[in-house]
């Protein structure tokens, strides 16, 4: 099939070159001009475990294109992909602007064509967007654009940093309006990948984006809630969540991992807009204001238990960080606790060195002050303390006896429990972490 995708970002990319490898020919189009010159050559502009290699493998079999180009490509595709960003506006709302002209382009790009567009071209949206925008869309198109086409809404549910895996083996994939045509087209294109399709009314898949992204929020601040109980009282936060887990109502993916509390480019702006869509239609949702709060709190919390750790004495002190993005797997910075926790380190006089095995380039935008490490031990040297902020797997296998020798101070605060506080108090580790 003939597919162009609007806005190479973190999941335009992914479905491109998914979409390729599935056999389809695709354009990936975006306004970024120097992105759009990286990868005609093959170079991931993001990190996202094996998406390079099929980039490549599909660039090469001529199934993938790249291009700045609306006009010369948007009218040989029949199925048009927007999955341009919707980030947080002013007011908490997600901003349209980049939806909305993604669509002018695209029908204004058809209607240049129109002559040669006897057949349907399905518009399909991608990017988490407010309710009824699937028709602020379709009156943008049909504004411009004259000949047959049909709106369908397809929410992303892929997670960074598995995003590939979650290309080729969704949980679901939800197919919101679209007329029988565009529905008959939309289950065949996804065929390939066996997962179970659930057609809905376009309101429905829209809300149902953004119902599931606010429930996992919610279960992250409900548990990091729940930890600050676990330290006043004793109880470990960890076993509780186990405990938690073992009823299969609740199971054993549930997202019960107390620490620094959400981040990225989603969870935060998607309950933001949810409460605001909760606001507009006059049914707020409360339960959703508080799991924000929560959220927000618990990163002046962890920030607290480092001043408390440190005995209110930060100045000057050496602090390795390891990890910045806000997520492992991930270069993705956007929302990371990290950023918030180094700043108010820096600010109380610190001299932080930090360590992310794929983040740094990004960091260096927000800190390119602070001290880079190219390993995770070169961070430790003469360090007065460690702060763990990314459950890396590299650092759950650390060498706590070289690790201290190495450090000035053996004090570790770690934001994300990724050790049982056993191993580094045993290896003689002042060791402080979240509700144990
Ligand atoms: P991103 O910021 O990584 O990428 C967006 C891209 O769109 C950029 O490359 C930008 O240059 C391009 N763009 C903007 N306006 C354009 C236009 N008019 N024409 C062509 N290109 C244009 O965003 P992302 O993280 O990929 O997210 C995209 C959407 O998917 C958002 O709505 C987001 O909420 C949603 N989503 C993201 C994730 C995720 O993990 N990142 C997961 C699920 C859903």
């Amino acid at each position: 099939m003939k597919i162009a995708v609007i806005g190479i970002g973190y999941v335009g990319l992914v479905q491109s070159v998914g979409l390729a490898e599935l056999g389809n020919d695709v354009v990936g189009i975006d306004i970024d001009k120097e992105k759009i010159k990286k990868l005609k050559l093959g170079i991931c502009p993001i990190y996202e475990p094996g998406l390079e290699e099929i980039l490549k493998r599909n660039l090469k079999a001529g199934r993938l294109v790249f291009s700045n180009n609306f006009a010369e490509n948007i009218f040989s595709a029949k199925v048009i992909f927007i999955a341009v960003g919707t980030p947080e506006g002013e007011d908490g709302r997600a901003d349209l602007t980049y939806v909305k002209s993604a669509a002018e382009m695209i029908a204004k790009s058809l209607a240049k064509n129109n002559s040669k567009n006897q057949e349907i071209k399905v518009i399909v949206n991608k990017s988490t967007v407010p309710i009824g925008t699937g028709d602020v869309v379709a009156k943008i198109i049909s504004q411009f654009y004259k000949g047959n086409f049909s709106i369908v809404s397809n929410p992303e549910f892929l997670r960074e940093g598995q995003a590939v895996k979650d290309f080729f083996g969704p949980d679901r994939i939800v197919l919101g309006n679209g007329n029988d045509e565009a529905k008959k087209i939309m289950a065949e294109l996804y065929a390939p990948l066996n997962a179970p399709i659930l057609f809905t009314n376009l309101v429905t898949a829209e809300l149902i984006k953004y119902a599931s992204n606010s429930f996992l929020a919610c279960e992250i601040s409900y548990i990091n809630a729940l930890s600050r109980v676990a330290e006043k009282v004793g109880a470990d936060i960890t076993e509780v969540a186990e405990g938690m887990k073992l009823d299969k109502r609740i199971g054993k993916q549930a997202f019960l991992n107390a620490g620094l509390g959400y981040g990225g480019s989603c969870f935060p702006k998607d309950i933001k807009a949810m409460i605001k869509i909760g606001e507009d239609f006059k049914a707020p949702i409360e339960i959703l204001e508080a799991a924000e709060k929560t959220n927000q709190d618990q990163r002046r919390f962890f920030y607290h238990k480092i001043e408390k750790a440190f005995e209110n004495n930060l100045k000057n002190k050496k602090i390795a960080v390891w990890g910045l993005a806000f997520k492992p797997q991930t270069d993705d910075l956007r929302e990371a606790p990290a950023l918030d926790v180094i700043k108010l380190l820096l600010k109380a006089g610190a001299k932080v060195t930090a360590y992310d095995p794929v983040a740094e380039k990004n960091a260096k935008k927000f800190f390119p002050k602070i001290g880079y490490a190219k390993k995770s031990t070169e961070a430790l040297k003469g360090a007065d303390g460690l702060i763990v902020m990314t459950e890396w797997d590299e650092f759950k296998e650390c060498d706590f006896i070289k690790m201290k020798k190495l450090m000035k101070t053996p004090l570790i605060v770690d934001g994300r429990n990724i050790w049982p506080a056993t191993k580094p108090r045993g290896a003689g580790f002042r060791y402080f972490s979240v509700g144990r």
